[in-house]
């Protein structure tokens, strides 16, 4: 690693010292679901949906025969409902006649669930599974591109770069940080600048709050 990628190791680690997924979940399955749901919708809204739909139907078998309009009767406030509804529904069946009603562990086998993508596929395997991966959502994506990481708006290929850039036993907390501090500090709109240990570098800021330009 180079120095600004030790500096942003080092300072995520300062402000989120126990990141972790704010997504509720508590098995390989629900995880799955929850992640699904997440996409293009706010942790908040997925915890809301879950933590009722979940008490009642969190395995497999209560999804993959469950009458679509039901499902998306109980998924339509996390949004594009009717595309959600069905990949939940076919990765669901997927599970139970390829995979013993088990969510697979490995990433080969998690991508070839219906409706699971890379991203889905990265964040179920750290969540669920303890995994290393660095999954590439809009945070990730941001931030990457502000600190001058990488500079493209492709997420596959900005998971790539940052594989290369950090060594492994950092890519699944730097994941989860990346996020938080996306989610909290570097906002899309009106980012916290002041007193980000990142200003020397970043190329957002770099023109109001570089060092001796402060002035
Ligand atoms: S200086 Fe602002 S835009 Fe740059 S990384 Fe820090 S918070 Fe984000």
């Amino acid at each position: 690693m180079n120095k600004k990628s030790e500096i942003i190791v080092r300072e995520l680690e300062k402000f989120f010292p126990s990141a972790k997924s704010e997504l509720n979940f508590h098995t390989p399955f629900e995880t799955l679901v929850a992640v699904i749901l997440s996409a293009q919708c706010t942790d908040k809204r997925v915890n809301e949906v879950t933590s009722v739909m979940f008490q009642k139907y969190n395995k497999p078998e209560d999804f993959a025969n469950m009458p679509i309009e039901q499902l998306e009767n109980l998924i339509h406030s996390c949004g594009f409902y009717h595309n959600k509804a069905l990949a939940i529904k076919k990765a669901s069946k997927d599970i139970l006649e390829r995979f013993n009603g088990e969510v697979p562990s490995k990433f080969e086998d998690l991508l070839t669930l219906s409706g699971v993508g890379v991203k889905t596929a990265n964040v179920v395997m750290i969540e669920a599974f303890g995994g290393d991966a660095i999954p590439v959502d809009t945070h990730v994506l941001r931030v990457s591109n502000r600190l001058g990481l990488v500079k493209t708006q492709n997420p596959e290929l900005c998971e790539k770069k940052l594989e290369k850039i950090f060594p492994k036993k950092f890519w699944s907390q730097l994941h989860k940080r990346m996020v938080l501090f996306g989610r909290y500090k570097c906002k899309a709109q009106k980012p916290e600048c002041e007193n980000c240990p990142f200003l020397d570098f970043c190329l957002e800021k770099k023109e109001k709050y570089r060092k001796g330009a402060r002035k």
